[in-house]
């Protein structure tokens, strides 16, 4: 099952895709979330404030 990294459009390939899922682009690095799982539809996951880490 794949779908396209919406950041920079690489195609990204999941076997086991599961709704709310956190992956990474292996292309870009963004964080995607996994909106639906069949078909697979991702969309770039929340981002948190900088000031989080550290
Ligand atoms: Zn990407």
């Amino acid at each position: 099952m794949s779908a396209n990294c919406p950041e920079c459009d690489a195609e990204i390939t999941l076997t086991k895709p599961m709704r709310g899922e956190i992956i990474v682009c292996p292309d870009c690095g963004v964080e995607l979330e996994v909106t639906n799982e069949n078909p697979l539809a991702l969309e770039l996951a929340p981002q948190e404030e900088e000031d989080w880490g550290e």
